[in-house]
């Protein structure tokens, strides 16, 4: 027959198992939903980056094809701002390259880029 102390002393360790237990999965659901909700936001940048880009493409080409240049003429960026595709910002935070004529252009943050 177990004492009073030692039977006290058991519910005592199964409350602590079983609130760990709670805590522990509590954190964790804690941390995914964070790293879900920083995921999303990144794949929300990169569609945005992705539309940007595109943009800069067909002013760019448009420009070219008006204009008569051709592949590997250079664009400038003044071009862009009268076509107000012009400064164009990525959302998160990298730089873009407008590229010659018939390249797609880039930006530094990796995974933005046109499809
Ligand atoms: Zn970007």
């Amino acid at each position: 027959m177990l004492s009073y102390t030692t039977e006290r002393s058991a519910r005592l360790k199964h409350f602590y198992a079983i609130a760990g237990t709670v805590l522990l999965v509590a954190f964790s659901l804690f941390v995914y939903s964070r790293w879900q909700a920083k995921r999303s936001a990144e794949g929300h940048n990169a569609y945005l980056c992705v539309h940007n880009l595109r943009l800069i493409d067909v002013s760019k080409e448009a420009y070219a094809y008006e204009h008569g240049l051709k592949a590997g003429d250079l664009v400038s960026t003044q071009v862009l701002v009268g076509l107000h595709a012009w400064p164009v910002v990525c959302p998160s935070g990298g730089t873009y390259s407008i590229g010659p004529v018939g390249t797609p252009p880039t930006c530094t943050v990796s995974g933005h880029k046109i499809p």
